[in-house]
């Protein structure tokens, strides 16, 4: 009875504590609860694993706990807001490669599966070593161990094509020819993990943002997979949440960008470090002290953060900047463009590490009717999500991704160190505007100088 009934109430709760969980992770003012619920939903199906009578020694379970929550612990209290990305490659490879050692282990576990389970054991072990190996090398890309560079050899597509097939092939012999169940295994899980790698290699290493969050989708299919193979419940769904969000999540990028999945993984974003030939432009700069009264005069300022303020982590500096204008009666809002940064939510989440206020975020849709009005928009490391050729010229390679219209406002103060690209690889029309001023400097100590002089 304990097995029949309790276990399945606990893993039922379990899903209920961690769809209640999404659902608050989809608001900033109770994505920390949101955090909370699902861990608790995450402890009942572990508790519910491990009072299962099919353990056979405890020490091991143990072991693994004490260890991997050490390792958890440590990677989350070091890693850098910048390096986030590749921590979560590194995670959904884990997850991948959890879900391939648990369905290789049915196979060789002796007694020899049914057809169906041999069928979910290989796309289990399929997806999670896709998962696996294509986790990695986003790893590697992005902590700059691989070249960032599209690296395909022409004809990669159909060579992993023509690997899915032998995959299923695989299957099928292992299917009909039950003794050499072993052999066949190993070339599934070989083929693979070459899948995964060929899958990732020729992306660029610009787009391992949104292949890694596809990844985190394939871990959880893995997932789900393997709760066929073991009969797991709180697998199958927790499994099948994190796929379907991971999903959600990289159409939100593609959309953010302008850009079909399609385009990401198998064309490439196109990068032109050319400028207009024989056209001479100059941009503008100032020091910070000397914009002193164009801020005491405004009232209204929207600040507008990019990757360059999560690089210089300038985030508490902003949030000084916007007490001491606001002290001044002067209306500062921010403004939050869907894919600023590198990662989903990235400028939310350092804004709200420096207690900036959700209601004074605003959403691209919601501020951009507001810069006509707007005397001053403080661009803070942002570039792409700035640039107004994204709005009419169709040879960029940016064109038809929503922007910010920053160069709407009065006077435009733009605050990078040098003149140099953002993540597109483009220059940006918005830096030579009569109403732009660049304010050259690490954006931490630009704003420190800014909220120095207005003090
Ligand atoms: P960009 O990458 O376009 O530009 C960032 C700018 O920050 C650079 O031009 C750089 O200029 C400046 N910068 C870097 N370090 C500092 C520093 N210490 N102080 C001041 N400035 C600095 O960033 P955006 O946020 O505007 O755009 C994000 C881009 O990333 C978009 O193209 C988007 O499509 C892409 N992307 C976003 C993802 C997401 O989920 N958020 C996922 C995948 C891609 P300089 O070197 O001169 O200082």
């Amino acid at each position: 009875m304990f097995q029949e009934i309790i276990i399945p109430i606990i893993y039922l709760l379990s899903a209920v504590f961690f769809i209640l969980g999404l659902k608050q992770l989809s608001h900033p003012r109770t994505a920390f609860k949101g955090n909370t619920t699902a861990a608790i939903g995450m402890l009942m199906a572990i508790i519910g694993t491990v009072i299962k009578t099919e353990i056979v020694s405890y020490d091991l379970i143990i072991i693994g706990l004490i260890v991997g929550g050490a390792v958890g612990v440590v990677f989350a209290k070091r890693v850098e807001m910048t390096s986030m990305p590749q921590l979560v490659a590194l995670f959904n490879g884990f997850g991948g490669l959890s879900s391939l050692l648990v369905a290789t282990a049915e196979v060789y576990k002796g007694s020899l599966p049914a057809t169906f389970t041999l069928s979910t054991i290989s796309l289990s072990i399929l997806i999670g070593s896709i998962t696996f190996s294509g986790s990695l090398v986003a790893f590697a890309k992005l902590q700059g161990l691989m070249r960032g560079s599209p690296l395909a050899f022409k004809g990669t597509q159909i060579f992993n094509g023509l690997l899915i097939l032998a995959v299923i092939v695989m299957t099928v012999f292992s299917i009909l020819n039950p003794d050499q169940l072993f052999d066949y295994f190993l070339w599934i899980i070989i083929f693979s993990l070459v899948i995964g790698y060929y899958f990732v290699v020729p992306i660029g290493g610009a787009d391992m943002p949104v292949v890694i969050a596809l990844l985190n989708s394939f871990s959880g299919l893995a997932a789900a997979a393997t709760g066929f193979v073991i009969q797991n419940d709180a697998l199958i769904i927790s499994g099948a949440l994190v796929g379907a969000s991971g999903i959600i999540l990289t159409n939100i990028m593609c959309k953010g960008m302008n850009r079909t999945i399609w385009n990401v993984l198998f064309v490439g974003i196109k990068v032109s470090t050319s400028t207009a030939e024989g056209v001479q432009k100059t941009a503008k700069s100032y020091e910070p002290e000397d914009t002193v009264v164009i801020f005491e005069n405004a009232k209204q300022v929207i600040i507008v953060p990019g990757y360059g303020m999560a690089v210089a982590q300038a985030q508490h500096m902003c949030h000084e900047l916007e007490k001491i204008l606001e002290e001044k009666s002067v209306t500062v809002k921010y403004a939050i463009h869907p894919v600023a940064g590198r990662m989903p939510g990235h400028m939310n989440v350092l804004l709200a590490e420096a207690n900036v206020a959700y209601d004074k975020l605003y959403d691209l849709d919601q501020i951009n009717p507001e810069f006509e009005q707007t005397d001053v928009a403080l661009v803070i490391g942002a570039n792409d999500v700035v640039n107004p050729a994204a709005r009419h010229d169709k040879s960029s390679p940016i064109y038809g991704m929503p922007i910010l219209d920053v160069d709407k406002s009065q006077t435009v103060f733009v605050l990078k160190r040098s003149m140099n690209f953002g993540y597109a690889g483009i220059d940006n029309e918005l830096f030579y505007k009569d109403n732009t001023i660049m304010i050259f400097g690490d954006a931490k100590d630009t704003v420190s100088r800014l909220v120095a002089e207005l003090k």
